[in-house]
């Protein structure tokens, strides 16, 4: 009989589950259910599509139902929400939301790819109006509409993680005024103290007024449903509009309800199959947490990279193939204004919870030949392994060219390289690109004499 496989979730890790699986069994059925409007759009380019610098919004929401279904082969069903899973009968019951009607599905095998869900900010008036998230492609348009109409003078957003980040550079692009209220003493936590500083330098910079531990809240809303003010444990902010950033948690309702293992972070615990626990049951992408190669802890780093590979993964071994997900280091990377801004590997403080004997060291390079014209500095503070001579993670924030380093470092953790070896890279030279020594062997150089 044909196989029937059913991915639930249309972003990242969805349709890159459900194309694999028909590619990999060409006469299985395969049907993805999502509840939103769209899928398969690019959600990390929501802030350049908001600032003008991606101008048409197909540019970002290239695969539509009826190209995922041509071009795939995959039966796409959006406005339906699978409320139900009903493991022992191998069935899913869905509901058909324009006409608000329940169908039940069965299958051979289940994909859940059910992403993640903004964390709660859970005080009264954050469903103004002028309250805004930035998780769908919904909520960018629904944000570039009122900032068209409304013209906001003043933006207050609340969370300094990287998509604050983004979205800071994305409202001062377009001349408004940005507040930024974060719970901690410097914006990025997580980062190394000398990164963060360099970012608040930057924001400072470009006149985003940076608020440090701001607990918010309330709101207070006009008559017109917008807020008006945003209020803080110390003080109260103006706001024409509001944006949280505030990060995001594991949305695991429907695998919770059938006893899908969970994590320390509330996300699915799958092995390198993308199994989970439950019988003919995967998933993949923000709904799970990942193993981190390093330090082979379970952590929870949702990234669209990780969410494609491991739906990937999952949609090849649903449809009978035989393939793993080998874990990641975690690569991040974000543009601050004019700064360049990576972590890759871990930080000080998770080498030294996993038992590393770390420490820290920090070189500054030049990203250039010096007399070349933009010539700009590339810092790099490494998170050193003293046992093994080996890098296990670093902190790279600078001038253009600045992630391609991390991306360099980033595979010498992977691949465990040492920093003798580092140092024996052979990089490219070239006025443009590079100086004679790339940053990247300063920092080994550097390293290796101490
Ligand atoms: C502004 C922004 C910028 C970003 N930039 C980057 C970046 O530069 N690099 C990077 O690697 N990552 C970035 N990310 C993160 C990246 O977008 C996510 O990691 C990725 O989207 C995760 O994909 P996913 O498919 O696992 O989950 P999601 O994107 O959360 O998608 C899950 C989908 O499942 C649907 N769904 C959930 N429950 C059900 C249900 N019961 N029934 C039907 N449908 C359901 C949801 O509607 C949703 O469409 C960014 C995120 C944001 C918001």
């Amino acid at each position: 009989m044909r196989q029937r496989i059913l991915v639930v979730g249309g972003l990242a890790a969805g349709p890159s589950a459900a194309s694999k699986a028909k590619r990999i069994n060409p006469d299985a059925e395969v049907i993805l259910f999502e509840e939103g409007e769209h899928v398969s759009y690019g959600i990390c380019e929501i802030p350049y599509y908001l600032s003008g610098s991606i101008s048409d919004i197909q540019d970002i929401n290239p695969m539509d139902p009826a190209t995922l279904e041509r071009t795939r082969g995959v039966n796409v069903k959006t406005l339906h929400s699978v409320e139900e899973i009903l493991p022992v009968r191998k069935k899913i019951i869905a509901r058909e939301l324009e006409h608000n009607r329940v169908i039940e599905y069965s299958y051979d095998k289940l994909i859940l790819t059910t992403g993640s869900t903004v964390r709660k900010l859970g005080v009264k008036g954050v469903d103004a109006r002028n309250v805004f998230r930035v998780k769908s492609l919904a909520d960018g348009i629904a944000i570039k509409r009122y900032v068209t109409e409304m013209k906001p003078r003043a933006c207050v957003i609340i969370g300094g993680g990287y998509v604050g980040m983004e979205l800071c550079e994305t409202l001062r692009s377009l001349g408004i005024n940005v507040t930024l209220l974060h719970l901690d003493d410097y914006p990025m936590t997580g980062l190394e103290q000398e990164t963060r500083e360099a970012v608040l330098a930057e924001l400072t910079r470009h006149k985003v007024e940076f608020r440090p531990r701001q607990k918010v809240t309330g709101f207070n809303v006009g008559l017109d449903g917008c807020v008006k003010t945003v209020v803080t444990e110390s003080g109260s902010f103006n706001a024409d509009i509001v944006i949280l950033s505030i990060g995001v948690e594991p949305n695991t309702s429907l695998a919770s309800q059938i006893g899908i293992r969970l994590g320390r972070y509330n996300g699915i615990v799958t092995d390198e199959r993308q199994v989970t626990n439950i019988d003919s049951i995967f998933a993949a992408g923000d709904c799970c947490e990942v193993k981190n190669v390093i330090n082979n802890k379970f952590m929870y780093i949702p990234l669209a990279t990780y969410a494609s590979r491991q739906g990937r993964v999952a949609g090849e071994n649903a449809a009978g193939g035989a393939t793993v997900f080998k874990g990641v280091i975690r690569s991040i990377g974000v543009k601050v204004f004019d700064l360049e801004v990576a972590q890759v590997g871990l930080s000080l403080d998770e080498s030294r919870d996993s038992g590393i004997d770390a420490e820290k060291m920090q070189v500054i390079a030049d990203s250039n030949v010096k007399s070349y014209p933009g010539n700009r500095s590339v810092n790099i503070v490494a998170i050193l392994d003293r046992r093994r001579r080996r890098i296990v993670g670093a902190n790279v924030f600078g001038g253009p060219g600045t992630v391609l380093r991390a991306n360099l470092l980033g595979l010498a953790i992977q691949q465990k390289i040492s920093v003798e070896d580092i140092s024996h890279l052979d990089l490219v030279y070239s006025p443009p690109f590079s100086p004679l020594w790339d940053p990247v062997l300063v920092l080994a150089n550097q390293l290796r004499k101490e």
